[in-house]
């Protein structure tokens, strides 16, 4: 039998809330205590010392009563307008609940082009990670107001995947109306069984997910199971668990009913098999016998040590690292462009402000973003 993860191992957690859960759709409110019930569970986390980020819907739910809109699909401009509306007031209810604990809320609004382009999703990253080192708690949602169809998620379980790899979180939960995968549709289906755990997703575990979804929370399990192919990637487990009790989080720790998704490898590794994987390499950067050295022994490179910069990249391309016999140590994801590259090289990390004109990262390549050659 697998072994189930133990809760208490996860450093760095998101959960992502569906909007059925927080909303009273009928009376276009919070549902106050249950809300407050979840976060006395994401505050037990924070006080262990995890970095917990959470992703919730229900702007739109919550907005459209306000905004006097009636049952049923909402075209495009009534879902920005009423999402505008309901945002506000989500962003305060998490932001008090938490404050009850001592945890500042910090709000993040996201759109698809945040997470797949690697200019813009570097920032992203850099921002959760700061909100996380502040020991903040960040609130994250789609930007509907801004999404358009085209260019949208559309449903925030694939949204907290992307989010759970991005900022490399070792675990993503979602939780909604079901208790996890079952291996036949439960509404049709009395004698249908709960999956706990899925090692790997292969076309039958697809298969057991079918389509639906309901009208409040847009993604049905498929969704879900786009979601885990996500988080595994990005070297997180993923958990589904019902969210219609008083502490879902205590009872996912305590062995409740839920579905464990496991992936093979952990945020690092991950991140590090993706970038020693890049075929693409934009251009080098060779580096001193002293900082060849500080690499080796798991140090960020500083432009201080940047003897020669080659090639026509962008900020965040995948660069190789040679030493100053030409031989390449090593990949990385580079925080400058080249022209930023080459005249903060050789230089104090310090002055970097001073010689570009604008603050930038102390590091030419940050050590998460490198991966090193075996020798
Ligand atoms: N971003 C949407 C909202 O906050 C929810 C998307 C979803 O239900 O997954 O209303």
């Amino acid at each position: 039998m697998t072994t189930l993860p133990k809760f208490d191992q996860f450093s760095r957690v998101v959960v992502k809330v569906g909007s059925s859960l927080l909303v009273d759709a009928a009376k276009g409110s919070v549902k106050q205590d249950w809300l407050e019930a979840l976060v006395d569970d994401l505050a037990v986390l924070h006080k262990r010392g995890a970095d917990v980020l959470v992703v919730s819907s229900g702007a739109i739910a919550l907005g459209r009563r306000v905004a006097g809109l009636k049952r049923g699909a909402l075209k495009l401009e009534d879902s920005q307008a009423a999402a505008a509306i309901g945002q506000i007031a989500l962003a305060r209810a998490w932001s008090l609940s938490l404050q009850r604990h001592g945890i500042v809320a910090g709000q993040v609004l996201l759109t698809l082009q945040d997470t797949e382009e690697r200019r813009r999703y570097l920032n992203a990253r850099e921002t959760l990670s700061r909100l996380s080192a502040m020991r903040a708690v960040p609130v994250i949602n789609e930007n509907d107001t801004v999404a358009t169809s085209e260019i949208r998620y559309g449903d925030n379980d694939r949204l907290a995947a992307r989010v759970a790899a991005m900022a490399s979180a070792d675990l993503l939960v979602l939780l909604s109306d079901v208790a996890g995968l079952y291996d036949a549709p439960p509404q049709e289906t009395p004698t249908a069984r709960l999956i706990p755990v899925v090692e790997r997703l292969t076309p039958g575990v697809e298969a057991m997910a079918g389509g639906a979804a309901s009208e409040t929370s847009r993604g049905g399990m498929r969704t879900k199971i786009e979601a885990a192919r996500i988080a595994s990637a990005g070297g997180a487990h993923m958990v589904i668990a019902d969210g219609r009790v008083a502490h879902p989080i205590a009872r996912i720790g305590a062995g409740g009913p839920c579905t464990w998704f496991l992936t093979p490898s952990n945020p690092v590794t991950a991140r590090k098999a993706w970038i020693g994987g890049t075929l693409e390499l934009k251009g080098s950067v060779t580096i001193d016998a002293g900082a060849a050295k500080a690499l080796k022994s798991g140090k960020s490179l500083l432009p201080a040590g940047v003897k020669r910069v080659e090639g026509g990249f962008a900020r965040g391309d995948c660069v190789a690292i040679r030493d100053e016999s030409g031989a390449e140590i090593g990949r990385g994801l580079i925080a400058y462009d080249a022209k930023r590259a080459v005249r903060i090289c050789g230089r104090n990390s310090r002055d970097i402000a001073k010689i570009l004109g604008a603050p930038g990262r102390a590091e030419m390549i940050h050590r998460d973003d490198m991966t090193l050659a075996e020798r």
